[in-house]
């Protein structure tokens, strides 16, 4: 009989998001009547159409795959020049990062589960408690932890705390790992990092020769001008991070699938002898075998967010998800909520009131308020005691969602 990969049978009661997906659906099918009023605030989805400029190069681009003259098969592997120019000019300008530098993908959460292809056994991985659950199930599925407890942590993965003690960004290790998984504006906490954070974190990698995976989802929503937008921003970052960006959150593409990573040519690994590898090299090679570029309108409708009128209207989505997480903010602190984040991300993260755990909240708000919102501890133990909303929906839904908690408290 084939032979499985045990380390699936270690990960804890799937993904969140399934989880949250089946209490609906019993609920749904419990209460018929309440179904077309049931306002979703729980998956970092976008609600709001395509960017107009994204939509023309796409149709476009379609139009020249049907015709013979025009027509293009197979493309760069690593992505189109086109686009990858693009995105150094533009989201990179003035911070040294070539078209060289950037690998184009179909979406950041494949390139941040993918990225451990290059990395060995035997590396000390840290993680964010609260964290994105995509960089946990991951190293779990690659045997990179040994079992998980009640509380979904793993023996092996060092858990960095983020609280309200800290401004949910986490201290500096005692101990050296060599790979850190960062994620500012952060999935689910809303928190965004300072420059001193980030520098420390830096400084802490060069030390201790350690990689930081930055993912940059986010960067979009900052409205601070003193937060940094990437990692690059911080000197000392080309020697020791990798950069995780995606086109699904500012424009629109968590159903149209377009990512990118930065790979400076100065990170680098080791191999078991001591050797020093250049990790773009690496991704370079893994890249050509296992996969064979994202589609081209989908890279023609990325080029097109960095186009005058994509600018533009992406600004406006930005605008309109950012006034939505106001509303929630001022919503929930009017009712004597703990509120965190929503200034520089689209997730406003609320303490639940007295003696409600996460998943009580999550319940109370679907059977009593008919809102889905996401509970904290799904994200880790540390997200213990607090729910998470989504800002990415429309505003009449939010402005819904603010009455009805407001009825509910
Ligand atoms: C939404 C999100 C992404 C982007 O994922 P895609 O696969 O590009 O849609 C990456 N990281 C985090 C933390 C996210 O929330």
């Amino acid at each position: 009989m084939a032979r499985i990969n045990d380390n699936f049978l270690k990960l804890k009661a799937g993904y969140l998001f399934p989880e949250i997906g089946r209490r609906v659906a019993a609920y749904t099918e419990a209460n018929a009547d309440k179904a077309s009023t049931l306002i979703r605030c729980g998956i970092g989805d976008v609600t709001e159409a395509l960017p107009k400029a994204v939509q023309e190069a796409m149709h476009k681009a379609v139009d020249e795959l049907g015709c013979r003259d025009t027509f293009r098969g197979y493309g760069p592997e690593q992505g189109y020049g086109f686009l990858r120019e693009a995105i150094a000019d533009n989201a990179f300008a003035g911070l040294d990062i070539s078209a060289d530098d950037i690998f184009v993908s179909d979406g950041s959460k494949c390139d941040t589960g993918n990225i451990l292809d290059i990395f060995g056994k035997g590396n000390t991985i840290a993680v964010t408690d609260p964290v994105y659950p995509v960089y946990v199930d991951t190293n779990v599925m690659i045997g990179n932890t040994g079992e998980g407890d009640e509380n979904g942590r793993y023996e092996g993965l060092v858990y960095l705390a983020c609280t309200a003690e800290n401004d949910f960004v986490p201290a500096i290790p005692k101990e050296k790992v060599d790979i850190i998984y960062l994620c500012y504006p952060n999935n689910p906490t809303g928190a965004s990092a300072t420059r001193e954070q980030l520098q420390a974190w830096v400084d802490y990698a060069l030390k201790n020769d350690a990689i930081i995976l930055y993912d940059a989802a986010y960067e979009a929503f900052i409205q601070d001008a003193d937060v940094p937008k990437s990692i690059y921003e911080i000197e000392g970052a080309k020697e020791c991070a990798l950069e995780f960006r995606s086109f699904s959150k500012n424009g629109g593409f968590t159903g149209v699938r377009c990512g990118y990573i930065v790979i400076p040519d100065s990170v680098f690994g080791s191999t078991a002898t001591g050797e020093k590898i250049s990790i773009k090299q690496l991704w370079s090679r893994r890249t050509s075998t296992k996969f064979n570029g994202a589609s081209y309108p989908v890279q023609r409708g990325a080029e097109a967010v960095f186009s005058d009128a994509g600018k533009a209207e992406v600004a406006a989505l930005v605008e309109h998800y950012m006034g939505n997480a106001a509303l929630l903010r001022t919503a929930c602190t009017e009712l004597g909520l703990k509120v965190f984040g929503g200034e520089n991300a689209p997730y406003v993260w609320v303490a639940c009131p007295a003696g409600l755990s996460s998943w009580d909240m999550f319940d109370k708000m679907l059977s009593e308020a008919n809102v889905v919102i996401t509970p904290g501890s799904g994200f880790g133990a540390a997200g213990e005691g607090y729910f998470r909303i989504s800002a990415f929906n429309s505003r009449a839904n939010v402005e819904e969602v603010c009455k009805r908690l407001k009825a509910l408290l």
